[in-house]
């Protein structure tokens, strides 16, 4: 065995250099993102079966998962009525019988076979008078048919594929078609013949602090645990480990890239700040107010801000914004804010130009629809500094637009940006103050996670105080939704329904409709709503004698533009549409919204469409239509009916799930965060940022002799995705 440098080393060379890694194997290992031994003790197991303790079978207790051991008695497939494979075995242990049943899995005739000695883990029922596990796992344990004997060294890593495996704890992975779990646990082990003692990256001083075991018995425990015990203390270990490579990777990156640059410290005396502050018409909520504070002292300093404005569809981010944008200005810098559309970004222009003018603080909108002249003339003015401020969507990352003094880069709904988008806005001023917004609730522990070291504000009242109601009902009684769209309507108020498509899938010509009908009811499959079908069924059916307009990604920028501001003026009283509504459509008058099989839709999205509504003072409702949603729709349904507030909907939701669709982003299933989850890992990830923090506030540049390792480390683990 080399020595443990060395063996730190060898983690970063090939995976080729494991024996039985070769070929086909090897193009497998390549397909899970294993390239080299590190990948390889790095993919944990998602799973493990404990097979550890063996029940008898006269023991098993219906409903309970238990593991028994026996010999298979007899075995045999059949097609069932249904035109189906059942395979089904008796199996029996020195204290009774049990039966065993898979569905549609051919193959086991040849592996399951009479005879064999077998582990099987599943929840035994009473079914037909015996006990009987349904697809239960299954492990051979040893064929007496054979001699058992391999003839080569290879052929008894073939037949690991089939599952002849030790009983234990035993770890299951993600595989593919060309690797098995079973063999990447048999390499995992073979490669720690290479690297069994790696120097542990972390100092000393934090694992006695955080409690941690070391890398070498971390990396043992998380594949081999022989108890319990062990396996929470490895992942406990390797948890910490990869929020603190992903937040030294965001902090240490960032102090890099910041050398050479002065941060903006906006100290001005406030003059233009005070006097907005006497032409904004309503009074502003306590959040508003702390987060205005919170951004203020943040832009004081001399350190990039860079903080997150959270707060739900109509909780007022753009006027906390427009503070930030004034800020800047009233220093005599620039300012430039991002959104997603094009109808955003003008959007902004009207709430918070009028503002700007009052105040004196030029601006300009680059929009694509600008025409060239228009646009030369705004490019120099943001050269030149004329212009403080800039509205806009990509077009403000074009290489032409050019900055004199940008200190501030606000981002709309940012999670909408690709990282290429944000990095390029940012790229225009390295060090500028960065403020990014979103409706997308995010717990602190999660923002922390995606980006690094941030600060959150959120604005957690909105300012008008209408109640949103959220109703889950099912397709079948979805007239009681359009019963309230009609009160509502008569009240003269509005209302939206969403669909998820726009138009409905064309029916091909050969197929008999009646047929297809039957295969909907055989399968059990909702119809999904369109919305230019539910538009007609609308005017013709339902409300022939309301106005009714359709908004879609279909309808052409013109008619957009007028079916809105209709909409917006109350001349049109229903609006179908698909989710295009979700960003930017302000109607304080909309008081209703259907959403049409809701159960396609995921939590964060229904969350922001039904912002759309109780946007002024009247009470609104939403209906979340759905047929026979499945368990995880029904769960999403039910936190939507619970839970109102965006921040509370997120945390509810990350308690009950290992990854949240929340953040709108990759999820953390694999990957560089596999064993977080953001919920119940909470304390580990604010303990690792914090350590990060401290590390960098004494060594930025991971100089110090017990951070060699670390910068090493950095330097040769995997890439974060996120920026
Ligand atoms: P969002 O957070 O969705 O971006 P907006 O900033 O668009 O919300 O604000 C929604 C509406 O609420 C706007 O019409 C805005 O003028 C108004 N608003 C914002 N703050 C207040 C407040 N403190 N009191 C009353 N109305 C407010
Ligand atoms: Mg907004």
């Amino acid at each position: 065995m080399p020595a443990r440098p060395q063996q730190t080393l060898a983690l970063d060379t090939g995976v080729e250099q494991v024996r039985f890694a070769h070929g086909k194997r090897l193009e497998g290992l390549a397909e899970l993102g294993i390239t080299t031994i590190r990948d390889l003790l790095e993919h944990y197991p998602f799973r493990y079966d404990d097979f550890s303790q063996i029940t008898k079978i006269i023991d098993l207790q219906i409903g309970e998962k238990c593991a028994v051991m026996g010999t298979i008695f007899e075995a045999k497939g059949r097609k069932t009525a249904k035109g189906g494979y059942l395979y089904e075995l008796t199996l029996t242990d020195d204290s009774g019988a049990l039966k065993a049943v898979w569905f549609n899995q051919r193959w086991l005739a040849d592996t399951l076979t009479a005879g064999k000695q077998v582990l099987l883990l599943g929840k035994p029922e009473h079914y037909g008078g015996f006990l009987t596990m349904s697809s239960p796992l299954y492990t051979v344990l040893a064929d007496k048919k054979s001699d058992g004997q391999p003839t080569s060294l290879d052929d008894s890593i073939e037949s690991i594929d089939e599952g002849v495996s030790p009983a234990g704890i035993v770890p299951v992975y993600r595989a593919n078609n060309k690797v098995s779990s079973n063999w990447i646990k048999r390499i995992v082990l073979e490669s720690r013949k290479l690297v069994a003692e790696p120097l542990d990256p972390l100092p000393a001083r934090l694992r006695m602090k955080r409690r941690l075991v070391s890398r070498q018995i971390a990396w043992h425990d998380i594949h081999t645990p022989a108890v319990n015990e062990d396996l929470v203390l490895a992942h406990n270990r390797l948890a910490y480990e990869q929020v603190f490579w992903q937040q030294l990777r965001f902090a240490y990156g960032e102090t890099q890239q910041l050398k050479g640059y002065n941060a903006f410290a906006h100290k001005s005396a406030g003059s233009l700040t005070d006097q907005l502050e006497s032409i904004v018409p309503f009074e502003l909520t306590t959040s508003q107010l702390k987060a205005i504070k919170d951004i203020s002292e943040d832009m004081q300093r001399e350190k990039r801000m860079n903080r997150l404005l959270l707060g739900d569809v109509g909780s007022g981010k753009t006027i906390v914004a427009l503070y930030a944008l004034v800020k800047a200005a009233e220093q005599g810098w620039q300012s430039a804010m991002m959104a997603p559309t094009e109808v955003l970004a003008q959007q902004y222009a009207r709430a918070v130009g009028d503002y700007l003018d009052t105040l004196g603080i030029t601006w300009t909108l680059l929009s694509s629809s600008m025409g060239a002249a228009e646009r030369r003339e705004a490019l120099v003015g943001l050269a030149e500094g004329t212009i403080s401020v800039a509205f806009g969507t990509h077009a403000l990352i074009e290489p032409d637009v050019i900055f004199k003094t940008l200190s501030l880069i606000v981002i709309d709904e940012q999670h909408r940006f690709g990282v290429d988008h944000r990095k390029a806005l940012k790229a225009k001023s390295p060090a500028a103050d960065f403020l990014s917004m979103t409706a997308t609730p995010i717990p602190r522990t999660l923002a922390l996670v995606l980006y690094g070291n941030v600060q959150v504000s959120y604005l957690e009242n909105r300012p008008q105080r209408a109640t949103i109601t959220t109703t889950s009902i099912d397709s079948s009684v979805s007239y009681k939704a359009y019963e309230a769209v009609r009160e509502a309507l008569s009240r003269g108020e509005q209302a939206y329904i969403v669909c998820p498509l726009i138009s409905a899938p064309a029916q091909p010509d050969d197929e008999d409709p009646a047929y297809l009908d039957d295969l909907h009811e055989f399968f059990d499959e909702p119809y999904i709503a369109a919305a230019e079908a539910e538009l007609e069924h609308l005017r013709t059916q339902v409300f022939p004698e309301h106005r009714i307009e359709l908004l879609t990604s279909r309808i052409k920028a013109d008619d957009k533009q007028r079916i809105m501001s209709a909409y917006t003026q109350g001349e049109v009283d229903i609006l179908v549409s698909t989710t295009v509504i979700e960003v930017g459509i302000d109607v304080p008058n909309a008081t209703v919204m259907i959403i049409l099989n809701a159960d396609r839709f995921g939590l964060a999205q229904l969350h922001q469409l039904r912002g759309r509504v109780g946007r002024g003072t009247k009470d609104s409702q939403v209906f979340l239509v759905a047929h026979k949603p499945g368990d995880s729709a029904e769960r999403r349904l039910r936190l939507l009916e619970t839970h109102t507030d965006g921040l509370k909907l997120a945390e509810a939701d990350l308690h009950e799930r290992r990854e949240g669709d929340l953040a709108g982003t990759r999820q953390h299933g694999t990957g560089s965060l596999s064993l977080i989850n953001v919920m119940r890992d909470k304390n580990l990830i604010e303990a690792a940022h914090a350590d990060v923090v401290h590390i960098l506030d004494k060594d930025a540049d991971l100089s110090l002799p017990e951070h060699q390792l670390l910068r090493y480390e950095l330097e040769h683990s995997p890439e974060v995705v996120s920026d």
